[in-house]
């Protein structure tokens, strides 16, 4: 598969009156056209981050300092505002858990989504209304005509999740970051939303950045998950791989978060404990350090590098080393944190 997205390296900071936050610590990604991939973590993770990065949408504060994000082999990193300006909304579209972040509320829905057909695509007004009006349909809202008239207020809270996705696809964009897009809803209306989304992916070949901090939400749509911690990304792999043969112990904590439908009133939900790290110093070592109940000596002082657990699992786990393995035996009193 060709990629559409390939992100090497990337260190996003954010500098405060206490110092500089390290959001975005050397992530590395990638996405094939027609891929999707979710990512995958905590609030603080960095996912959002990264994702912002690659939008240039970061506060004045926040600086990309290192690292390359290319997109159909252009480094968006390089490029002036204006020609961000072109490729946000045309080439790529965000949905964000908050429909108001991206609706204004003074503009009917319909002005704001015909706004960026004469915009981005040249079209007459009367095209670009019939375009606005077919994508009301695709994402399900009924009486399309008629809603293009009204306000965002006036849409429910899963109609107004809808008008963004409309939104977001409007021009057709190579690639869609939906951000938490259904934290906000009930579970009916979650699973509808997300139906969609995997619906629209099917029918248009759109790349899909799914980032959320439920493992659960992203098991049907995406092909490939990225698990985030502390800035970085500490696990990669197919999502038959994440979930049957985890390799990092924040994806084993986050998976035992995740409710079991068919043993819902046995199982009782893990959180993990503590804290994640403070970013402002982060640790030397292995980020998971302070809540990993299989900390090692070496975890606190090395951070564990990407081991390969197959051709597309990796993992950044020190228990993943071949010495870890071999000391299998001796592996309390040789390795552990005293
Ligand atoms: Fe736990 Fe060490 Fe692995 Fe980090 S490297 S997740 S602290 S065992």
């Amino acid at each position: 598969m060709d990629n559409l997205l390939t992100i090497n390296n990337l260190r996003t900071s954010f500098f405060t009156h206490v110092g500089e936050v390290k959001a975005v610590r050397g992530v590395s990604l990638h996405l094939g056209k027609g891929e999707a991939l979710g990512i995958v973590g905590e609030s603080g993770s960095g996912k959002s981050i990264t994702m912002m990065s690659l939008m240039r949408l970061l506060e004045e504060n926040g600086k990309i300092l290192e690292g390359q994000v290319l997109f159909e082999g252009k480094d968006l990193t390089k490029l002036g505002e204006k020609e961000m300006q072109k490729i946000r909304g045309n080439d790529i579209g965000m949905i964000f858990q908050d429909p108001m972040t991206s609706l204004n509320p003074v503009y009917t829905i319909g002005a704001q989504l015909i706004e960026p057909l004469i915009k981005h695509k040249n079209m007459s007004k009367k095209d670009a209304f019939n375009t606005a009006v077919k994508m009301l349909q695709l994402v399900g809202i009924p009486g399309a005509e008629k809603r293009m008239k009204q306000y965002p207020h006036e849409f429910s809270g899963g109609m107004r999740q809808r008008a963004m996705i409309a939104m977001a696809i409007v021009c057709n964009p190579k690639l869609i970051i939906a951000d938490e897009p259904t934290t906000a809803l009930d579970v009916t209306i979650q699973a509808q939303i997300l139906e969609l989304m995997k619906d629209l992916k099917d029918k248009l070949n759109t790349s899909i950045i799914l980032i959320t901090h439920d493992l659960g939400v992203v098991a049907d749509m995406c092909a490939r998950i990225n698990v985030m911690y502390g800035g970085m990304v500490v696990e990669s792999g197919s999502t038959r791989d994440i979930f049957y043969n985890p390799k990092h112990p924040y994806t084993w904590g986050l998976l035992k978060s995740v409710p079991n439908p068919k043993n819902i009133s046995k199982e009782r939900l893990k959180p993990i404990d503590g804290q994640p790290p403070d970013l402002l110093k982060p640790p030397a070592g292995c980020p998971f350090t302070d809540r990993c109940e299989y900390a090692m000596k070496i975890c606190k002082s090395n951070l564990p590098p990407m081991f390969d657990i197959n051709d597309e699992h990796k993992a950044a786990c020190w228990l993943n080393h071949s010495l870890a393995l071999s000391l299998d035996t001796k592996v309390e009193e040789v390795v552990f944190n005293e």
